[in-house]
């Protein structure tokens, strides 16, 4: 059964159109994510299925029944937004427990179990210290969590998050998501999540729609995006360092096929061989490139494939080094290990290595993908 089901749902602003005729259902129990940039219409989408914005065009089913009609309230669907409208004149404990209270939910559950419920997800948020405070008395990442906990202390048909834990510092953020996605397997309660944060959907969503400028781009799990993104947009909406894109030539050397652009010849790797010979894909394409293509060596190569690069740029991440080199023309991506013994300045000379399992070649005209 689906859950949530959009049907050509368009929203437009005056000139704007916020929501461009977008279609998707999220399945039983699953973790939806809407992954776009910031003006991409995923707040606007969230306020459609909850009843805040009235529709332009299309449908909403909320299990299978149509909602387009029904008030905010008759949805039971509970949202928590980036901006955290607390009760200022209620105490955390107050603000989380004030849906439990509310006059429809009033009798389900005993004073003592809200009472328990309030505490467990305060500790869960950890706030639990923090229940007697006013939300005056919090820092934003705290508020953001009462807000956070206000939301999902009820049991509403469909969870709307909308970026819940963007004002988290980082290794919070990095626990919420964890005990996010727990709490939204044990209760099995439908849930879209919206982020401009790939890293946080690909941790956590089962399935994920990027968004850009209103209209779907592509609906797949994390691994279906990231290995066989519809276009170019997507390729570059999943994977951090993001994929590289060369517009190039394919030369055609004896046996071997080569990426040419300007004076740079870069051996094409052979399994991208086999595709482009299969599809007949000659002339000018987009190649694209992620990081883990690429393998380095700090000392010359005799053996064939490798270009030469210098370091043009690195930045240290974690136990990992960033390090943007190029050739004439060509700028690629490489990440390498941290090493004690091998510090990598800039100016530095590298040999890059091109070893893709997976073909990323884009139309250079439309960027739709030639091998989806
Ligand atoms: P996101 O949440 O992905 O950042 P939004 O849904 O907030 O995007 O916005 C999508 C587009 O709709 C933006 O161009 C935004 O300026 C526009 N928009 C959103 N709400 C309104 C509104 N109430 N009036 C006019 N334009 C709006
Ligand atoms: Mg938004």
């Amino acid at each position: 059964m689906a859950e949530v089901r959009i049907s050509n749902l368009t929203k437009t602003f005056g000139g704007i159109t916020a929501v461009d005729n977008v279609s998707f259902e999220t399945r039983e129990g699953e973790f939806f994510f809407l992954l776009g940039p910031s003006g991409a219409g995923k707040s606007t989408i969230f306020n459609l299925i909850a009843g805040i914005t009235p529709i332009t065009e299309g449908d909403i089913f909320i299990g299978n029944k149509k909602v387009n009609n029904l008030k905010p309230g008759e949805r039971n669907v509970a949202v928590a937004f980036e901006s955290y409208a607390l009760y200022p004149n209620r105490t955390v404990y107050q603000n989380i427990r004030f849906p439990l209270d509310a006059p429809v939910r009033k009798k389900d559950l005993s004073d003592s179990e809200k009472d328990k419920m309030v505490r467990d997800m305060a500790k869960l948020l950890q706030i639990d210290p923090l229940l007697d405070r006013y939300p005056k008395e919090l820092s934003g990442g705290q508020r953001q969590r009462v807000s956070l906990g206000r939301t999902l202390i009820r049991r509403p048909n469909v969870y709307l998050l909308d970026e819940p834990i963007a004002h988290l510092d980082a290794k919070l953020r990095h626990q919420m998501r964890r005990e996010l996605k727990r709490l939204q397997q044990e209760q099995g309660v439908p849930a879209i999540f919206a982020t401009p944060d790939q890293s946080e959907a690909v941790a956590m969503a089962d399935r994920i729609a990027v968004l850009d400028k209103g209209r779907i781009q592509q609906i797949g799990t994390p691994k279906e995006l990231y290995f066989n993104p519809i276009n170019t947009f997507v390729a570059s909406s999943i994977g951090e360092p993001k994929i590289t894109f060369i517009e190039a030539e394919i030369e055609r050397k004896g046996n071997s096929l080569y990426l040419q652009k300007g004076n740079v010849n870069f051996k094409i790797p052979p399994k991208i061989c086999k595709v482009i010979e299969e599809n007949k894909i000659s002339n000018k394409v987009i190649f694209g490139i992620r990081y883990s293509d690429l393998e380095i060596s700090f000392e010359k190569k005799q053996e064939e494939g490798y270009l030469e690069c210098i370091v043009d740029f690195y930045q240290i991440n974690g136990e990992k080094v960033v390090i943007t080199a190029v050739h004439d023309e060509l700028k690629l991506v490489v990440v390498h290990e941290l090493d004690r013994d091998k510090m990598i300045e800039t100016g530095n000379q590298i040999w890059l290595k091109w070893e893709s399992q997976n073909p990323y070649l884009f139309d250079c005209e439309s960027g739709e993908n030639l091998i989806p």
